[in-house]
């Protein structure tokens, strides 16, 4: 039962082999018995809300969402009406929101039944889980190891089949990297593709929300529940909603793939160097033409990232001063001491470097040179791939450069920055992009998953997820799980 399809899960329950009670409970039961190891929820919720089995069970009888009775998390900086959403913060350890995200209440309309809330690390900056303010999040494959981050709870809830599904976001790589990192597929859409609203901002101009799940056809179905134009979110597309389609074959005649070759000679990691390899040959097999691509300022882009990220989370955070939501220092002398004691107090050091860096990059004689300069940067970016898809329909490349590393490996902040650069420039120019486990590492590290990732034209989900569908058509990657969670 826990790795069966949303397809084959609906199907049993339309044909009633199973009911949307038992279906939700068997997966509350495993977020239960398995969070101590892994760490992936934050919030586990006592009891399943008994609106939304009921809506469930009617849209089941109605057969009008395939989706109806699929349980699911969502990452802890979707806003959950009633239900704690505290971004991995000390900050909003108590905040219960009053509404729901966008994307949260459009899972819900569809049928779909929220489980809890999923780890992060703070405020969705990290790569590794570990700056979480409650406890890092362990990787399935390897408790010792990172799932990746900042959707690293959701990843590993995933992996271990704690559930079915989970959201994520991704501002430079947050669900492509853990996806990778865990052995899953998951998919960051188009920028503007799904409504923003209710997602507790990092860098607004980067953020968007995006599905985890073992496969890509999973990731298909919940995505075109999520997307759609919205009025309260004003960078949301105006797009009638998406709709995923999955292809009946794995023929992928006449699909031109850009690969930058430098790229992935560049990989140290021979067993990542090899399965991206064997991944790329195996799309050209199915009739794919592999096309020669260059993005000759890609490189830039993790520079220019770790200035526009923080410039903008120096201004996003600002609004958590202690006053109108969010934690508050006990001993404060002046208004002035409220707010430095209760952003001292309230955010961890990951979010405070951030907020330091970015109020820095955007102070007056500082801007030209740094922000203004990153803005360029960027713009550049989006060029690259703009006449890389005059030429080719999409661009497979690695996710990470490393296999998922161990707790505490990486103690100073660059290196982890750096482990960001095949993820961070797709989110630059707001393009979809995708993870699909592509095989595991054979070395005395252990087996260790990689991913591979897949890049397309702005708005076009549906070429990458075919692509992965149609892999994972072919290939079991996907339907592995750690044998502790079996
Ligand atoms: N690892 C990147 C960072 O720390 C990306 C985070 C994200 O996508 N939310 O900023």
């Amino acid at each position: 039962m826990i790795n069966l399809t949303i397809r084959q899960m609906s199907e049993l329950l339309v044909s009633k082999q199973i009911n949307v009670q038992e279906l939700s409970g068997l997966f509350h039961d495993r977020c239960r018995v398995h969070n101590q190891t892994t760490g992936a929820l934050i919030t586990l919720n006592n009891e399943i809300n008994a609106a939304e089995l009921l809506n469930a069970q009617a849209s089941i009888e109605a057969g009008d969402s395939l989706l109806a009775g699929i349980p699911l998390l969502h990452k802890d900086l979707f806003c959950t009406q009633g239900v704690k959403t505290t971004c991995g913060s000390k900050m909003l350890e108590n905040f219960v929101p009053p509404y729901d995200a966008t994307a949260v209440k459009r899972l819900a309309d569809a049928g779909m039944v929220t489980l809890g809330k999923a780890n992060m690390d703070e405020f969705a900056m990290g790569s590794s889980n570990e700056h979480s303010a409650f406890m890092a999040v362990n990787n399935p494959w390897d408790l010792s190891r990172v799932p990746g981050g900042s959707s690293g709870g959701s990843a590993a809830a995933v992996a271990a089949r704690m559930v079915p599904i989970a959201t994520g976001t991704d501002t430079g790589g947050s669900i492509r990297q853990p996806a990778a990192f865990c052995g899953i597929t998951g998919i960051k859409p188009s920028y503007g593709r799904v409504s923003r609203h209710g997602m507790v901002a990092f860098a607004s101009s980067l953020d968007q929300g995006g599905v985890m799940a073992p496969g890509a056809d999973d990731c298909g179905l919940v995505l075109s529940a999520m997307t759609g134009h919205d009025s309260l979110d004003s960078t949301s597309a105006n797009q009638p909603p998406w709709q995923w389609k999955k292809p009946e074959t794995a023929d992928m005649q006449g699909l031109k793939v850009g690969v930058a070759s430098a790229w992935i000679e560049g990989l140290k990691d021979p067993d990542i160097k090899q399965k991206t390899t064997e991944a790329i040959e195996q799309l050209r097999c199915n009739g794919a033409e592999i096309i020669e691509i260059e993005l000759p300022h890609a490189d830039l882009a993790v520079s220019a990232y770790y200035v526009l990220a923080p410039a903008e989370c120096s201004s996003n955070l600002s609004r958590f001063d202690g006053v109108r939501f969010g934690y508050q220092a006990k001993e404060i002398s002046d208004l002035e001491s409220l707010y430095r004691q209760s952003r001292t107090e309230g955010f961890g050091e990951e979010v405070k470097k951030r907020i330091m860096i970015g109020a820095w990059a955007l102070s007056s004689g500082y801007y030209d040179a740094y922000y203004l300069k990153a803005q360029k940067v960027r713009r550049l970016i989006s060029e690259d791939f703009k006449k890389a898809f005059t030429e080719v329909d999409i661009i497979a490349c690695p996710v990470s450069p490393e296999l998922p590393f161990k707790h505490g490996e990486k103690v100073d902040g660059i290196s982890m920055y750096q482990a960001d650069k095949f993820t961070i420039p797709a989110s630059l120019a707001g393009l979809p992009c995708l993870s699909m486990p592509i095989g595991f590492s054979e070395n005395p590290q252990g087996r260790l998953p990689i991913g591979l990732q897949l890049i397309g034209r702005y708005f076009d989900e549906q070429s990458i997820l075919s692509v992965a569908d149609k892999y994972q058509q072919q290939t079991e990657h996907h339907l592995q799980v750690p044998e502790a969670f079996q």
